[in-house]
This record gives C-alpha cells, sequence and structure tokens, in this order.
C-alpha cells in the first residue's frame, strides 16, 4: 500500500475533527498540528509544510467566522457539521496541491499499435531503473502493445543478466549483449532491430554508475542522441525523499527528461517527501513503484493519489483496471462493462475480478478491511476467498448478493425470540444475530469461518454500491463512454 503510514496518521487527524465538540480556530490548530507532524516526518520540506498550514488557516478561518456568528440562529450542531467539513475540503485540497506538479504536462506520450516509440530510462544505479523497465513494458503490453526491451548498460557487469531475467519473467523481448562494451552501439542496434520489427514501443534501460558523474551524463547524452528516444523518464528512488529535488535537477540539466517515475512507494517511510519535491520542481510524475513485482505499478494523478491515500478509494483506477482486463480478455470484459453501465454487479463479477488485494486499495475503507500484512499473509488470504468462491452454488455466484443477506428463519426462529426474552441462550451469550443459513454452509463448505464469508459479502456490497454510482449516463462510467 502506498505510503501506508503517512496515510494513516493524516487521516487520523482529519477525522479528529468528528470528535471535537467546538469547532474553532483551537480545534483548527490542532488538527493540522497533526497534519504538518506527519507530512514533515515523511520528509516533506518545512516550507512546503508551512504553506500548506498557512493556506489552509486562510481558507478556513474567514468561513469559520462566519460560521461562528451564525451560531445561535441555526442548530449548533448543523453549523459544528459544516465547519468541519470546510476544515476537511480544504485540508484535502492542499494535501492534493502538494504534490500536484502544476502546469507542467506530463509528455505527451501516448503509444499506439503502428507506431514505434522509444522510451529512455535514465536514473542512479538502485532506484529502481531496471525493475521499472519491466513494469513499464508489462503495462503496455497489457494494452495490446508490441513491447521491447534494450539493455545499454554494459557498466554493471550482470545488468544484462537481470534485464535478461525480468524480460524473460514478463514475456518481453529483450535485447542486449555481454561482449560489445559500447552503450551507444548496443542501444543502437537494439533499437534499430525492434524499430525494424514494428514493434510499438521500445523501452531502453541504461546505466546508473559511472567512475564520475560527468562521464554518466555523457554517456546519457549519447544514447540520447544516436537513439532519438519519444521520451526521456528518470526513475527516483522515493526513500531519499526531499533530496529528489537536487537529483531531479542535476539530471534535468544532462539530459532534459520529460517524466519521473518515483518508486518505492510501498513502506518507504519518506516519499510523501520525494513526491511533494518533485512536483515543487514542476515536473510531472506520470507513474509509481509500488513493489518489487511486475504489476506494482500505478499512474500518478494528484486527486486520486491523494484520495487513494487517506483511503477514500480510487475510482478511476478502478475503472482503468477494467479497462485493462477489457484488452486482456474483451468478450468477457464487453459484458462486464455493459453490466457496470447499468450499474450491476455480481457476486461472480467480484470472483472474476481475480487477486483482491489490488483493488483493495481502491475501494474506500477496503484495505483496512483486507488488514494489510506481508506477502504471504495476503497470499494465504487469496487462498481462502478462492476456497470461499468454490463453495457458492451458481445461483449464488450469478446473484446481487441480496441471498446471503435474507433472513431465513429458522424452525425453531420463533420459539428463540420467546425464549430470548427470558433467558439467555448459552451458545451465544451475547446474543448475537444468527448467521444466514447459506453464509453458513459456504463457510462450513470452504473450511472457513462465518467472519471471512460476511467480509467478502461486504465487500461485494462495497462494489455493487460503487458500480451504482458509476452506472448509468450520468455516472463515470457513462462519462469514459462518451469520451470514448
Ligand atoms: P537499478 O539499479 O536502478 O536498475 O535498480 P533495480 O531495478 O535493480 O532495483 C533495485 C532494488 O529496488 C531491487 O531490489 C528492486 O526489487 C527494488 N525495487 C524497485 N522498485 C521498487 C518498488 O517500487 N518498491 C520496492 N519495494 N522495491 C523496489
Amino acid at each position: 500500500m502506498v505510503l501506508q503510514d503517512l496515510g494513516k496518521r493524516l487521516n487520523t487527524a482529519i477525522n479528529s475533527l468528528t470528535q471535537q465538540s467546538a469547532i474553532d480556530e483551537q480545534a483548527l490548530d490542532a488538527v493540522l498540528k497533526s497534519v504538518c507532524a506527519a507530512l514533515l516526518e515523511s520528509d516533506v520540506n518545512v516550507l512546503l509544510v508551512k504553506r500548506l498550514r498557512d493556506k489552509v488557516k486562510g481558507k478556513v478561518l474567514p468561513q469559520l467566522e462566519e460560521i461562528q456568528a451564525k451560531q445561535g440562529q441555526d442548530a449548533d450542531a448543523m453549523q459544528g457539521n459544516k465547519a468541519k467539513q470546510i476544515i476537511q475540503k480544504a485540508i484535502y485540497d492542499e494535501l492534493v496541491a502538494l504534490v500536484d506538479p502544476g502546469d507542467a504536462a506530463p509528455p505527451a506520450f501516448n503509444p499506439v499499435k503502428g507506431k514505434t516509440q522509444v522510451i529512455m530510462m535514465v536514473g542512479l544505479q538502485g532506484a529502481g531503473k531496471t525493475t521499472t523497465c519491466t513494469k513499464l513494458a508489462t503495462h503496455y503490453q497489457r494494452r495490446g502493445l508490441k513491447v521491447a526491451l534494450v539493455c545499454a548498460d554494459t557498466f554493471r557487469a550482470g545488468a544484462f543478466d537481470q534485464l535478461k531475467q525480468n524480460a524473460t519473467k514478463a514475456k518481453v523481448p529483450f535485447f542486449g549483449s555481454y561482449t560489445e562494451t559500447d552503450p551507444v552501439s548496443i542501444s543502437l542496434q537494439g533499437v534499430t532491430k525492434f524499430r525494424s520489427e514494428r514493434f510499438d514501443v521500445i523501452i531502453v534501460d541504461t546505466s546508473g554508475r559511472h567512475r564520475q558523474e560527468s562521464e554518466l551524463f555523457d554517456e546519457m547524452r549519447q544514447i540520447q542522441d544516436a537513439v532519438e528516444p519519444d521520451m526521456v523518464v528518470l526513475v527516483l528512488d522515493g526513500a531519499i525523499g526531499q533530496a529528489a529535488e537536487a537529483q531531479s535537477r542535476a539530471f534535468k540539466e544532462a539530459s532534459n527528461f520529460g517524466a519521473i517515475i518515483v518508486t518505492k512507494l510501498d513502506g518507504h517511510a519518506k516519499g510523501g517527501g520525494a513526491i511533494s519535491a518533485v512536483a515543487a520542481t514542476n515536473t510531472p510524475i506520470i507513474f509509481i513503484g509500488t513493489g518489487e513485482h511486475l504489476h506494482d505499478l500505478e499512474k500518478f494523478s494528484p486527486q486520486p493519489f491523494i484520495s487513494k491515500m487517506l483511503g477514500m478509494g480510487d475510482m478511476q483506477g478502478l475503472v482503468e483496471r477494467a479497462q485493462e482486463m477489457a484488452l486482456a480478455n474483451p468478450e468477457r470484459q464487453e459484458k462486464m462493462m455493459k453490466k457496470l453501465e447499468k450499474g450491476e454487479f455480481t457476486v461472480r463479477d467480484l470472483k472474476d475480478q481475480g487477486p483482491l488485494s489490488n483493488l483493495a486499495s481502491m475501494i474506500p475503507g477496503m484495505s483496512e478491511m483486507m488488514g494489510g500484512g506481508g506477502e504471504e499473509d495476503v497470499s494465504r488470504r487469496m487462498k481462502r476467498v478462492a476456497f470461499i468462491f468454490d463453495s457458492m452454488t451458481t445461483e449464488e455466484l450469478d446473484s446481487d448478493g441480496s441471498l446471503f443477506r435474507d433472513s431465513v428463519p429458522s424452525a425453531k426462529g420463533k420459539e428463540k425470540e420467546k425464549e430470548e426474552t427470558t433467558e439467555k441462550d448459552p451458545s451465544n451469550p451475547m446474543g448475537l444475530k444468527e448467521p444466514n443459513k447459506r453464509v453458513l454452509r459456504v463457510a462450513r463448505g470452504s473450511g472457513t469461518s462465518v467472519q471471512e464469508v460476511e467480509e467478502l459479502l461486504a465487500q461485494h456490497q462495497m462494489f455493487a454500491k460503487m458500480a451504482k454510482r458509476m452506472g448509468g449516463k450520468n455516472g463515470l462510467m457513462g462519462k469514459l463512454a462518451a469520451r470514448g
């Protein structure tokens, strides 16, 4: 999960308002103090944090005064809620501004079938360049494009092997050499070969280290002159925090890259600092790296990023995922899109979405329900989820899930109700509601617990609700369809 700790802390700070009785300048200061502390700890530059605080105060205080003047006229509680919302909205907006590179437009890089485009990747060794090359290749491949990788790193022994291994795993054609020592020659050979084979996207991985920095930058410029890339991308390690600013400036002078990918935003404490520092230099971030695996690459845009970090969900991401799946399996997905347009989402649709962990962070509140945890935990839970689906009948899978909520009165139901008024059921001392019979059957059949089945069904409900909201002409799906 991206910047999980920062997101949690910001969330707690913002939500602490809900417990406050009086919303005044003091309450605002207290929230801002926690928000700023969380940002500073994530290595966001002090000046940027101060600017955020001043802007929120500047926006909120006049509105608070207005509300205070009204207090006593309207119901106080209503005014209090309004004040909370104003503060929450102002903080949200300023967090978005903090990671927004402003007018800096990302390079017009929209690879399409039938027209070769070359991406050159630069960055210091260890930043995650080679890993990101393969992730990017996979990203474009999933969109139905023909992608190839070229290894131009002749400086580091083993660089070609690493790229080869990654590329093989991702089933991406690659080019490199164990004997050729001139990176310019290799990159040109590779790019020429794949151009003649009509690849749509060619990604060139360059070296990240040299005896001297000037040599590294010279080599970068020579490769750039030789292969004439359509886009140069700087790969930056998110763990370096606000030092990202100096590094991006140095590379900018040497290679004039067009966009940045910030890596290692999963779990690294300084990620917030890196992203805000890059945004402050008005450089577009196009993707972020969120893990060591092939699919851990996410498109970056400020608003969804902040929403997701704060656990508010990411509709856009969900739609993109659906579109990606459309390319992988057009028939099934066309059906899915049609259903989503109508606002339908069955239990089987949830099953077909594949690993829920990727989707979890896109749904408000869901990543917490998934319980976070390490990779092993997640994969163990995924297996249990598969068992649960396998224990459902066709009728249940194709339903909207309400079957599992209908209360089917048990034979003893009525009697029990009567008993409960006089004495407690010893097997159920808390007087908990009896689970739905289908839920009970599925839990038994899959060797899981009632709670697990109910959690999965609750997740289905959340998706179904989102599908409803997204559906129809005025929903997100309708708008996207209209856009084409
Ligand atoms: P390069 O020297 O720039 O080519 O860097 P590599 O691609 O070899 O990556 C260096 C290390 O960072 C490897 O162990 C990668 O698995 C790891 N890495 C790369 N991207 C990410 C990411 O987004 N998250 C995490 N957690 N690790 C990453």
